[in-house]
């Protein structure tokens, strides 16, 4: 199995359209001084922006919207059918098998503990130091792994650690990094599981707004990700996968919807989508999430792909090239990434840098530890490592190290469609100004 596989190779679609814009790309933001720039959103991983595609599906149901399921009504059929609809294309969209369940949540930490209410008793999650919070801590037992020093290593102590595991277990593992950006290895991963009778669920929240996913041919069991991440406003997530713990594990809530019937004894739906989705339910978020699904498949792949890569090869090479500018990497530069880069500033702290770029260069990046603190803690101490390591080897490395000084947060810049080169240089430019102050 291979090691880096993320999933089908793109095939490039024979109607392809062109990139889809997207809403506020004409931002203006006030700087330092009270003049007016355009905004440079370079935080695509907290949020992206919406795609113009997904604002006018929103637009075009909002006229005749009503209640789901239950209305005799036109707009309550037409409504049903198009929150139908849109649990079809996010099933096409992540290459789910036909039966399993596509449930829709409010993001991926909804999912995440959506599924951790579903665990048969006695499961034991297998999860990495390296994961966001919304996949580290929702499980009840755990066995934490240390961020593995390359992709074969990530599998071989996944191997071990699910070997010596007794009872259902659960491998949980991020796709794509939302710190590094590092693709993960989840093919062999899910293989590994499997061979221990394990499952495997994959945060894919980083990864479906920058590459194909493909469940069915990485044979992943469960697969999560928010639509707020996938240029969809906020509010709907998925969790995609098998239906049989999730048949059975306590209604995540109660409610509306989530019965069969009432009476003396409350008898429950067993089908996974009814159950889990009591009350009226995020139509229009749905609606968003599935216009940003069918607005990705439309553009291709390949050409999405093509100009972020080329994008993220200028922002970081021009962040190479800034003295005391250090990019947080677990793999090496050479590992294949997604369009985020955290890095560290010598001598400045993260937030000081987030600050200076928003106030006086219009651009918007992330600082912190952006929720998964045990990750990006041993990533900060492998950069002072390095810098230590470095200094007293006498080679050239600038003083007054950030890390080395206790740097306890980064800067993350991240892309995505609407990200210019205008963006990227304008980024690369006020660090350097930065630096030489
Ligand atoms: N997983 C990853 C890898 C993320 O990057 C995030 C958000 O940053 C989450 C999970 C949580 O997503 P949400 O806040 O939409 O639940």
């Amino acid at each position: 199995v291979p090691v880096q596989a993320t999933g089908d190779a793109p095939a490039p679609a024979a109607t392809s359209r062109p990139i889809p814009a997207v809403l506020g790309a004409d931002l203006q933001v006030p700087v330092k001084g009270g003049r007016l720039v355009g905004y440079a959103n370079l935080d695509y991983a907290a949020s992206a922006p919406c795609l113009e595609p997904v604002s006018a599906a929103v637009a075009a149901a909002l006229p005749a919207y009503s209640s789901v399921h239950r209305g005799a009504g036109y707009a309550s059929q037409l409504t049903t059918a198009r929150y139908e609809q849109a649990r079809h294309t996010v099933r096409a969209f992540v290459g789910a098998r036909p039966d399993d369940a596509v449930i829709f949540t409010r993001n991926t930490t909804d999912a995440t503990n959506l599924l951790a209410g579903c665990l048969p008793a006695g499961t034991t999650a297998v999860v990495f130091d390296t994961e966001h919070h919304a996949s580290l801590l929702p499980w009840p037992t755990s066995v934490r792994l240390a961020p593995p020093a390359f992709p074969g290593e990530a599998v071989r102590a996944a191997d071990e650690a699910l070997a010596g595991v007794e009872g259902p277990k659960l491998l949980v593992v991020t796709a794509a990094s939302n710190v590094t950006g590092e693709l993960w290895p989840i093919a062999a991963l899910a293989h590994i599981a499997h061979r221990h009778g394990a499952r495997i669920l994959v945060d894919a929240a980083q990864l479906v707004p920058h590459r194909q996913l493909n469940l069915t041919a990485l044979d992943l069991d469960y697969v999560a990700f928010s639509g707020h991440k996938l240029y969809a406003p906020f509010g709907a997530g998925a969790l995609i996968g098998r239906r049989d713990w999730l048949a059975e594990g306590e209604p995540y809530l109660k409610g509306g919807g989530a019965v069969r019937s009432v009476g003396d004894v409350v008898e429950w739906h067993d089908d996974p989508e009814p159950r889990h989705e009591a009350g009226t339910p995020n139509v229009l978020g749905a609606i968003a999430l599935a216009a940003a699904c069918d607005g990705l498949t439309a553009t291709g792949w390949t050409a999405l792909v093509r100009e972020e890569e080329r994008l993220l090869a200028r922002l970081r090479s021009g962040l190479a090239s800034i003295e005391g500018v250090r990019e947080l990497s677990l793999w090496g530069d050479d590992h294949p990434r997604v369009g985020i880069v955290s890095f560290t500033v010598d001598g400045c702290s993260a937030r000081e840098v987030a600050e200076v770029l928003s106030s006086e260069y219009g651009i918007g990046v992330r600082d912190g530890k952006f929720c998964a603190h045990p990750f990006v803690r041993h990533l900060l101490d492998a950069t002072a490592d390095e810098h230590e390591r470095r200094s007293s080897a006498g080679e050239s490395d600038p003083e007054n190290s950030g890390c080395e000084d206790g740097t306890t947060a980064a800067v993350r810049a991240s892309i995505g469609i609407g990200t210019t080169q205008e963006h990227v240089d304008r980024l690369i430019e006020a660090l350097r100004d930065l630096v030489s102050r």
